[in-house]
């Protein structure tokens, strides 16, 4: 029983012990000749990919591979946690392989915002870090919405070679791919799993035609994004599941938003003026006083401000401040994971305290 088994399917190395890490079987179906990992199980069974999270090294190691062959790299994002979700290795480690990026969850965005606009900011971003894409996509895995247009663009990019889609952990990347799945040929046989050569681990390979495939590449785990630091309860009152209604708030300079208690909106200097929210519809936003806002969290963290609820907030990590000075433009403050608030005119010095291991940031308003 010592001997090391490895997946049918992928050829990752077998354990028992953790059903949330790679390679898991239960006990009982370790017995059989033919050991199958629980993700290759589910997609030859119920057509379904499931996420496995992978830490950024592992990451690293596997998906350099796709830098010595030749294809396109899919890479999703949520639109919501654009830096949060970003792999930032992934430049080094694509080679001179074209990219483009497709924003997830778009189904939560209000009706009116800008999806242009929102498209040149997310080249943009990706541009500030490194990545240079072909082309942006904007679509809903859950709802369906874009489907046609990112097909018709793999087409396109991928000029007869494999696809490749990468993206880290939460951004929508099993309902891509199982969207992908049910909307392809639609038989199970069609769908394989693969052991990618030179790697102890597979990518989940999925036929476009005779000639090439699709490759689903496990989840990264990003350590920035906020939703690590939460308790479960906690994320489903963060994350939208429904259009996102615009709340808006008459601010004087000196008062304060608090988010939950995930972050702090300051408008420090400026004429009285609107400012529009966009998170979760669940999260509640509370206005006090600057001069005591850090009282305010001090005591009430964790009740009046939360979530982080109680039993998270110990784990949470500090807030980090950062400055903005905006001249009169219409701008966006971004909470990475968790929505944004946009100054709607006049000039004014703003800051955004958000947890320490994400920043902030700001566009030219969606909306
Ligand atoms: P993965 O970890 O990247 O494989 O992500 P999943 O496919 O498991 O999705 C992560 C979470 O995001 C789940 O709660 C999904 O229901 C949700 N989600 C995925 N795609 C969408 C989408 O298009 N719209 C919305 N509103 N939620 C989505």
């Amino acid at each position: 029983d010592q001997l090391e088994k490895y997946c049918q399917g992928c050829g990752v190395s077998i354990q028992t012990a953790d059903a949330s890490q790679p390679g898991y079987v239960p006990e009982s179906a370790i017995k059989n000749d033919t050991v199958v990992c629980r993700r290759c199980f589910r997609l030859k069974h119920y057509n379904e990919v499931q996420d496995v999270p992978y830490t950024d090294q592992d990451f690293v190691d596997m998906i350099s591979q796709i830098s010595r062959t030749n294809g396109l790299i899919v890479k999703l994002v949520d639109i919501f946690d654009f830096n949060g979700s970003f792999i930032k290795s992934l430049h080094r480690l694509t080679g001179n392989n074209p990219i483009i990026l497709v924003g997830n969850k778009v189904d939560l965005l209000p009706k009116s915002t800008n999806r242009n606009k929102l498209k040149q900011w997310m080249k943009k971003s990706a541009a500030d870090l490194g990545l240079v894409v072909q082309e942006v996509y904007l679509i809903s895995a859950t709802k369906g919405l874009g489907m046609e247009q990112v097909k018709e663009g793999m087409e396109k990019y991928r000029k007869n070679q494999d696809v490749y889609v990468v993206g880290s952990t939460n951004v929508g990347k099993s309902s891509f791919i199982n969207r992908l799945i049910g909307e392809s040929t639609g038989t199970k046989d069609a769908i394989t799993t693969s052991y990618f050569p030179g790697t102890t681990l597979g990518f989940i390979e999925i036929p476009l035609n005779e000639h090439s495939v699709l490759y689903d590449t496990p989840g990264v785990i990003n350590r920035g994004q906020i939703a690590h630091y939460m308790s479960e309860k906690d994320l489903k009152v963060i994350t939208p599941t429904k259009e996102i209604k615009p709340r808006v708030y008459q601010l004087q300079e000196k008062q304060t938003l608090y988010i939950g208690g995930l972050a702090r909106f300051d408008f420090i200097k400026g004429e009285k003026q609107s400012f529009v929210c966009y998170f979760a519809n669940e999260l509640a936003i509370h206005r006090t006083k600057l001069e005591n806002a850090d009282d305010l969290y001090a005591k009430h963290l964790g009740d009046m401000l939360a979530p982080p609820s109680k039993e998270s907030v110990e784990g949470f990590p500090e807030l980090k401040e950062q400055s903005f000075k905006i001249d009169g433009q219409k701008t966006d403050i971004v909470f990475p994971g968790l929505g944004w608030i946009t100054v709607t005119g006049g000039a004014a010095t703003v800051k955004a305290h958000c947890p320490a291991t994400v920043s902030a940031s700001w566009r030219d308003a969606l909306i």
